[in-house]
């Protein structure tokens, strides 16, 4: 039986909790090369909760130590960050840097190519010290997401891929229980020893670089990934068959994904006043859809002109070539693929999901239904 472990924590404690999560889940780690794996969505400093905090890091770098880890790495492939420096200078931005000291690794610096279950990547390019590893931690943040619910294991393991296919997935992959699909088939290639969810400062609403934060101040974590997703959706309060990544990965028998099932130790209260995305509220219509087996377009991208400043990240690396910029971008309604790289990549929160209202307040006007293939 898969278990899941909740336990309090607070970035001052942490290590009290990363000793907690290495006692109920041991690991044989002495003589071993580790690598850790954050979630290091872009440059954003830790207090944005966009990123894994630097003191989880810290924290699992110093216990690894302890047992004896021949070496430890840690390492991502950031949105953005295919251009030389990039990735570093993401790591730098998040206080990441700092945190892995000798241990930093540029994951896009090699790569390999693997075959995936997947028919639309039926290979994919990812990162050389990922295989390499003879343990794999996954370290992803708690957060929302509006294209897949929720951003937690599986999802973290899309940053196995360097350079620009993870725009190229968006793009085949074109809706959310596809991307989601994609997901699992390449979280299959490498399914992670150990999971320690950063759950302290959690983020709420319309992820995945939302302004809502919720401070949760647990850590979960298990050694099945698919399980772990499967709890922090419960917590989160999402319905669990809105939760493509957790039902998927369970028929593909790469975890638990059935709640009975799952032996959990902690507090399994849904989290009260826990801010969905639109899609994934179980008063949303979208929603009602996606219940009754239909795949529906989560909403578009809009921006936020009092914030935009112009630089044009968001045109550059726009996978589906959706958006042109005449002062504030405007998005293509038939291209956009709903991949909220944009929101990812703005550094002054100018993207919104949905449309804003004459407030400014964003609006669910844009939202799209349309049946899965
Ligand atoms: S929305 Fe953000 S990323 Fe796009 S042009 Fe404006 S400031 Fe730059
Ligand atoms: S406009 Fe934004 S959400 Fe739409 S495809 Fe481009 S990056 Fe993705």
């Amino acid at each position: 039986m898969s278990r899941v472990l909740i336990t309090d924590a607070t970035y001052t404690n942490i290590r009290d909790a990363v000793d907690r999560v290495f006692a109920s889940f041991p690991l044989p780690v002495a003589g071993k090369q580790v690598l850790l794996k954050p979630n290091v969505l872009r440059r954003s400093e830790p207090e944005a909760g966009v990123t894994t905090h630097p003191a989880l890091v810290r924290a699992v770098i110093a216990k690894l130590k302890v047992l004896g880890a021949s070496r430890v790495l840690v390492g991502d492939n950031p949105g953005g960050g295919g251009h030389a420096g990039g990735n570093e200078a993401a790591f730098r931005a998040t206080g990441l840097y700092e945190a892995s000291g000798e241990h930093y690794t540029n994951l896009g610096a090699s790569s390999v190519r693997v075959p995936t279950k997947n028919r639309l990547m039926p290979t994919i390019m990812i990162s050389r010290a990922v295989l390499e590893a003879d343990l794999l931690i996954s370290l992803p943040k708690f957060k929302t997401h509006g294209l897949t619910g929720f951003s937690c294991a599986v999802k973290n393991s899309f940053g196995f891929l360097p350079g620009g296919q993870k725009g190229q997935a968006h793009v085949l992959a074109g809706t959310p229980y596809r991307f989601a699909e994609l997901l699992v088939d390449i979280y299959a290639v490498r399914v992670p020893d150990l999971v320690i969810v950063d759950g302290v400062l959690a983020m709420q609403g319309n992820g995945p670089a939302a302004p809502d934060l919720y401070y949760l101040g647990k850590v979960v974590a298990g050694q099945d990934g698919v399980a772990v997703d499967r709890i922090v959706c419960h917590l989160m309060g999402i319905l669990p068959d809105l939760a493509r990544t957790v039902t998927y990965a369970a028929e593909r028998g790469l975890g638990e994904g059935d709640l009975a099932r799952i032996q959990v130790e902690g507090d399994l209260r849904p989290i009260a006043g826990f801010a969905l995305p639109e899609r994934f509220s179980a008063q949303d219509p979208a929603g009602l859809h996606a219940r009754v087996g239909w795949d529906p377009r989560p909403p578009l991208p809009s921006f936020d002109a009092g914030k935009c400043n112009g630089c044009m990240t968001c045109v550059m690396e726009c996978p589906a070539q959706a958006l042109t910029c005449n002062g504030v971008p405007q998005v293509n309604a038939e291209l956009c693929v709903s991949c909220f790289c944009c929101q990812e990549l703005c550094l002054t929160g100018a993207v919104q999901l949905g449309s804003l209202d004459r407030h400014g307040r964003p609006t669910t006007t844009h939202t799209r239904v349309r049946q899965a293939p």
